[in-house]
């Protein structure tokens, strides 16, 4: 049976109430909530009942305790989240701006989560796994990406499969090695998933469809390319398709994309034609919106199915 593993950050999130340009002013916030990229996808996998696991550490405190409850709860392996006595766990600050985009304040490299490493025990996960799923944002320390290494090339020797959200925040990209690391993945990867312009990281191109058959010529099988409350357009060497969204309100859209790669990536490894993952994956990112906290919109598949009967007929 295909395992689907994941490494890198968990920690929670703290969101401010209000909209503004950072957090250089006294603002009221709520949380803690579930969170981190990895986490919040593995989540989605699991509670769509897909064998999952992650390589992640927090520290033994409330602010782990409340994300290994609640991965535990969804089905997710978190045998791989090492919990350090020493450590604290990570968190995240996130404010919205007025235009829709987000600043952030990470604790990740200082926290427990940046000293994941190549342990007997995490080399011991990734063998019983056959699916990675890469999150840039996971590449912020060289022990992390030494892990994802190893996972890469273990997975890949035992014909598995690779998935990869480049996920970029602009707090963290000057991480060292980190720009190294997402290309050499890319070289790596089956099914790729970038958000916006993420798509022409890697490319001369700049122009959708010709970036697009460049990444394809390097051997990616499939492409899927988010576009927020615009849906989403997947990619393959015979057919592109289009998802035009599904209608909802949106009040929170952190989390959105690593539900709709959960989503995606879980269909697509149970041999789901594209377009049924394509819908499942859009239905999954358009519910993660509608609730506040990045994991608090995670679906389990009758969720997935009342939102898409309840939509009507959508042509992609
Ligand atoms: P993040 O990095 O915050 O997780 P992302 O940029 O990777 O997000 P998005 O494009 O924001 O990903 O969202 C992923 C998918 O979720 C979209 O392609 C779309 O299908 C769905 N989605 C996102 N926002 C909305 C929305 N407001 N309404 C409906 N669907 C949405």
């Amino acid at each position: 049976m295909t395992k689907v593993l994941t490494i890198g950050e968990v920690l929670v999130e703290i969101v401010a109430t209000k909209k503004g340009n950072g957090f250089r002013e006294a603002v009221p916030l709520i949380g803690p909530f579930p969170s981190g990229a990895p986490a919040i996808f593995i989540d989605q996998v699991g509670k769509l009942g897909v064998s999952s696991a992650i390589i992640s550490r927090v520290g033994d405190d409330d602010f782990g305790h409340v994300n290994l409850d609640r991965l535990r709860a969804d089905g997710v392996d978190i045998s791989g989240i090492e919990v350090d006595p020493q450590g604290t766990t990570g968190s995240a600050f996130v404010r919205y701006r007025e235009d829709g985009s987000r600043a952030f304040v990470f604790n990740i490299r200082h926290s427990a989560c940046g000293t994941i490493s190549l342990t007997f025990e995490n080399r011991k996960t990734i063998e019983t796994c056959t699916h990675l799923h890469v999150m840039g944002t996971a590449l912020y320390a060289p022990s992390v990406v030494e892990t994802v290494m190893v996972a890469l090339d273990s997975v890949k020797a035992r014909g598995g499969t690779v998935s990869f959200d480049p996920n970029l925040r602009p707090e963290i990209m000057n991480s060292p090695g980190m720009r190294e690391a997402l290309s050499t993945v890319l070289t790596r990867t089956d099914l790729f998933l970038p958000s916006g312009e993420e798509l022409f990281l890697f490319t001369t191109a700049k122009e959708e469809r010709a970036a697009i058959d460049e990444l394809l010529e390097t051997g990616i099988e499939a492409i899927v390319v988010k576009r927020g409350a615009a849906g989403a357009r997947y990619y393959d060497a015979d057919q592109s398709l289009t998802h035009p969204g599904f209608a909802v309100e949106e009040l929170d859209p952190t989390g959105a994309g690593d539900s709709f790669g959960a989503a995606f990536v879980s269909f697509w490894l149970n041999g789901s034609p594209p377009a049924e993952a394509l819908t499942y994956a859009a239905a999954a990112g358009a519910r993660a919106v509608t609730k506040i906290g990045p994991m608090e919109g995670t679906s389990n598949r009758a969720e997935l199915d009342a939102l898409i009967e309840g939509a009507g007929p959508i042509a992609i």
